[in-house]
């Protein structure tokens, strides 16, 4: 590979490093209030409200298996299988 595509090809590497981390930092928490009873049932603390249910109600759970579908979508070929091909 010529110098000057192996420059390129790290750069690109790097930068879509760099768009994997900040898809990794949208990941979000389960909703807290200082009333717990409007806090998400997933979050650590709990609800107070009883009646919520057990599941995500602040989209947390919904976003981040976007992000990871993403993520998934975009993972970097592996080097070793892709010598391979
Ligand atoms: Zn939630």
């Amino acid at each position: 590979m010529p110098a000057e595509t192996e420059t390129t090809v790290t750069a690109l590497r790097a930068e879509v490093s760099r768009l994997r981390a900040a898809l990794k930092k949208s990941k979000r928490s389960h909703y807290y209030c200082e009333d717990a009873w409007y806090s998400c049932p997933k979050h650590p603390e709990g609800c107070a409200n009883e009646y919520t249910g057990k599941d995500c109600n602040c989209g947390a759970d919904r976003w981040n298996a976007y992000v990871d579908g993403l993520l998934a979508e975009a993972a970097p070929r592996d080097e070793t299988t892709a010598e391979q091909r």
